[in-house]
């Protein structure tokens, strides 16, 4: 139990998800007078002077006594400026106090949020130098310099991948979801449905879709609009049977414009037990430039226990299926912190990648998302600790360094193990343009299909919609002509600059 006492503010959320930081699912108690209860106790309080503010942190757990102490100036008189620095100084005594408590270091220092690079992206656009850019993130938020290194890293080769990043906007993005699966895999809280048990919603899921791709064309037709990149996810887009890819695509070139300007189309085929022969050719026909193909674990046990239903060696065979029929740029991704792995079984995963040498690797840590089976059933599941997804981590970072492969786009999750984050690595000029745009948020990205969130941005506005389509085939397939016809009207709004809809 730790219990807390804020003083001269109320920033209890804040003070939650920082505790988070160091404990998993800590029992808190927000109290104005300490209890009889033995266990830690925190005091933060927060005082006002005439142009900044005082934070203190106090510890005590019965035999140890810690303190802490920030000042902050304003920079900025507006009221809601002078509230996140207030909010910056409290987070920041209490990192301090419990940083030196526990000895754990947290490199993102007091960012919670899950777009690092974008705060870096912002400031940049805006015509800092990389320096004062550098200098703000780590007296605002904290951020270690390993961190800011790691941020600009990434910077820079977005901006080379993207040269007119900061006027990317003046396109979009589609992304297109497939709801459909073989099989649920335990950690998942995509819109998945195992296709066997709904086959009666596909044919009319696919006569949705195909009529949002038209009436989506028609509108990108009307408004002149290139297309920077097309994705294919879902679920897996590759569980529908190669007529219907092919159909989808086919309507696609028939309705898009500038179907040739388009920098990247990629397919999510991350189920092996989905990609066969037929299907690939229907994809290299189309032009796929990318495909992913997810191994998750290269252990056979792990596979099984998290509910996918395919086996290692159909995973390697469909990756040299794929090469062999000329789609080369594949991505593969992998779980750090699946249950019952530690780094025996991934230095044994990273040893097979190292066979393949995949075009790029998303290593992903396991983030416990309240829908997931696993989240529900917690304790079926044994994972590892802290210190050891940090030990994984830092091993996949020096295997994919010593590999050739470097990092392009980073995003973290709540809830994620160790607090780490999840990083997409490729080769050289073998980077996803599509990861890049959905994560740095820089252009509208359309979605359709299943459980598809479209984000709407006009450009030069900065300002983004968020507008999402059903979860489930069912609403989907139920509602999809009114769905459309809405979503058309707010595109019209937003694009007309007239002020962004909430749907
Ligand atoms: S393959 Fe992907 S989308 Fe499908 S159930 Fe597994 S994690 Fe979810």
């Amino acid at each position: 139990m730790i219990e807390i006492r804020c003083e001269g503010h109320t920033f209890e959320r804040e003070v939650s998800l920082i505790l988070a930081l160091f404990y998993e699912d800590p029992a808190l108690a927000f109290v104005s007078r300490w209890t009889d209860e033995p266990g830690l106790k925190l005091k933060l309080s927060l005082r006002q002077q005439a142009d900044g503010v005082v934070a203190d942190s106090e510890l005590f757990d019965g035999h140890k006594r810690l303190f802490h102490q920030v000042q902050r100036s304003y920079v900025s008189l507006e009221e809601k400026a002078m509230r996140k620095t207030a909010k910056q100084a409290v987070n920041y005594a209490l990192l301090l106090v419990l940083e030196e408590y526990t000895g754990m270091e947290q490199g993102w220092g007091i960012l919670i949020g899950i777009r690092p690079t974008k705060l870096l992206h912002q400031l940049l656009s805006s015509g800092v130098s990389k320096e004062e850019a550098h200098r703000r993130l780590q007296q605002d938020v904290v951020l270690r310099p390993y961190k800011l290194q790691l941020l600009q890293e990434i910077v820079d080769r977005q901006l080379r991948v993207v040269p007119d990043f900061y006027q990317v906007d003046q396109e979009l993005s589609i992304y297109i979801g497939i709801p459909f699966c073989p099989t649920k895999c335990a950690y998942c809280t995509f819109p998945a449905y195992a296709i066997r048990s709904h086959t009666a919603s596909v044919n009319p899921f696919l006569e949705g879709l195909h009529y949002e791709l038209e009436r989506i064309g028609e509108w990108l037709t009307e408004h002149d609009q290139k297309i920077t990149s097309i994705y294919f996810g879902g679920g897996t887009p590759t569980s529908i049977t190669a007529e219907d890819m092919d159909m989808l695509f086919q309507t696609m070139h028939r309705k898009f414009p500038h179907m040739d300007k388009v920098r990247e189309l990629t397919v999510e085929a991350g189920r092996p037990d989905t990609i066969t022969r037929e299907k690939l050719e229907v994809m290299k026909r189309w032009e796929v430039d990318r495909i992913s193909i997810n191994p998750q674990s290269f252990t056979q046990e792990t596979l099984q226990a998290i509910g996918r239903h395919h086996t290692v060696e159909e995973t390697i065979e469909k990756y040299h299926l794929a090469m062999e029929m000329g789609l080369t740029n594949i991505n593969m991704d992998l779980i750090i912190g699946l249950p019952n792995e530690g780094l025996a079984e991934l230095a044994h995963s990273l040893r097979e990648v190292e066979k393949l040498m995949p075009a790029s690797l998303t290593v992903h840590t396991l983030s416990f998302k309240r829908a997931s089976e696993m989240t529900q059933n917690k304790e079926r599941y044994r994972v590892a600790s802290r210190d050891e997804i940090s030990a994984m981590m830092q091993m996949a970072s020096d295997w994919t360094q010593a590999n050739g492969y470097a990092p392009y786009y980073l995003y973290r999750q709540k809830n994620i193990l160790g607090n780490l984050e999840n990083v997409g690595y490729s080769l050289p000029d073998q980077e996803s343009i599509y990861n890049i745009m959905i994560m740095e948020e820089v252009q509208t990205i359309l979605g359709l299909g299943c459980g598809a969130v479209s984000k709407l941005m006009a450009p030069g506005s900065g300002k983004l919609t968020r507008w999402p389509n059903p979860k489930d085939p069912k609403t989907y397939n139920d509602t999809y002509k009114i769905l459309v016809e809405n979503k058309l009207r707010d595109l019209n709004e937003v694009y007309a600059g007239k002020s962004a809809v909430q749907s």
